[in-house]
């Protein structure tokens, strides 16, 4: 379904999903941060930045209760935290490179162990894409085969109009339920331009290649080079709408506590740091190799699918400057 939704009624829109209680997430300023969170009204939004972190954690929150304890006496209770309790939710003004990594985190929240935590959130949550105008330096949708207009992930997209306005196209039957019940708001096509694209410059990868050399390469001297400036500070992972990994810990006291779901990340020493002292990724490169092979080869292994969407965020932030882009460039020529 193809139509046309002025500024006006998408602010219209969001208004009248909150008044009926649903929850819409959207970047807004967080303390001068552009971060996607709840909106208590349409004004807060911010669709012309980027949000510092990624759209992953409308399902996957950086930190989550999963159960609770009490000990009173000799009794203990446990109370597990309900999925079937997450609200309803619209999260909207969602770039291409977020909106694709969904999809993408699909196939291991719902592998071997299906994570009700996300699986839920992804039942009840409609996505609203948003085309991108504008990229930077770090931006490289197009060099993993997406682009600044991909609707991959969102169940109605929406791109930038000349003159104002959004063309919206529908993709799921999310997306057109959240349509067919706003009907009003929207209107037929009305022949307006798109405004023109971003166009990052970053030239596309050839991501077979960079997976041949990744499975002959495991033990290579060119992982001390490309990972030696890396200080392990996790910021990649933490803002990247593809890293996954959490680490499960109980916060509390003996009386009463908490069991948590915290983000992790592969580039912390005590990652992989076993009980017995020993530690597998010792070494800073070893722990930054896993990082591209986890990308660019073992989720490819395993799902069929690339664990990046070029949304720049790691080279944009990475204390050091470690660019992912060029490194993944560098081995697509070897
Ligand atoms: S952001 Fe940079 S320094 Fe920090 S872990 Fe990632 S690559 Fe290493
Ligand atoms: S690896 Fe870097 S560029 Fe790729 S999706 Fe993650 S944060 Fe974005």
């Amino acid at each position: 379904m193809q139509l046309y939704i002025s500024e006006k009624n998408l602010k219209a829109l969001l208004d009248r999903l909150i008044a009926d209680g649903m929850r819409v997430v959207a970047p807004r300023m967080d303390a001068g941060t552009p971060l996607y969170g709840p909106l208590t009204d349409s004004a807060g939004i911010v669709l012309d930045q980027l949000p510092r972190r990624s759209a992953k954690e409308a399902f996957f929150p950086l930190c989550e209760d999963i159960m609770s304890y009490e000990k009173q006496g000799r009794k203990v209770s446990l109370t597990d935290i309900d999925p079937a309790g997450f609200p309803e939710t619209v999260l909207v003004g969602v770039r291409p490179c977020d909106a694709a990594a969904i999809p993408v985190l699909d196939a291991v929240f719902s592998w071997d162990y299906k994570d009700e935590f996300f699986l839920e959130r992804r039942r009840k949550t409609t996505i609203v894409g948003l085309a991108c105008t504008k990229a930077d330096d770090a931006c490289f949708c197009t060099a993993v085969g997406l682009s600044p207009a991909n609707p991959k992930g969102s169940d109605l997209f929406l791109t930038p109009l000349e003159g104002g306005g959004y063309a919206c196209e529908t993709f799921t039957e999310k997306g057109e339920a959240l349509v067919n019940a706003n009907r009003e708001l929207f209107a037929e096509p009305n022949g307006s331009t798109a405004l023109p694209l971003a166009e990052p410059q970053t030239e596309r990868f050839d991501l077979k290649k960079v997976k041949a050399w990744l499975d002959g390469h495991f033990e290579d001297p060119a992982w001390d080079s490309i990972a030696v400036r890396c200080v392990g500070c996790g910021a990649c992972a933490f803002l990247c709408p593809a890293c996954h990994c959490f680490d499960i810990v109980d916060e509390g006291t003996e009386k009463a506590g908490k069991r948590r779901k915290n983000w992790d990340a592969c580039g912390f020493w005590k990652f992989t740091h076993h009980a017995s002292g020993h530690n597998p990724r010792d070494l800073q490169p070893k722990r930054y190799r896993n990082r591209i092979m986890h990308k660019f080869k073992y989720y490819d292994d395993k799902f069929g699918q690339t664990l990046c969407s070029g949304c720049g965020r790691c080279i944009r932030f990475c204390p050091v400057g470690i660019d992912i882009a060029a490194i993944v460039s560098e081995i697509s020529k070897k």
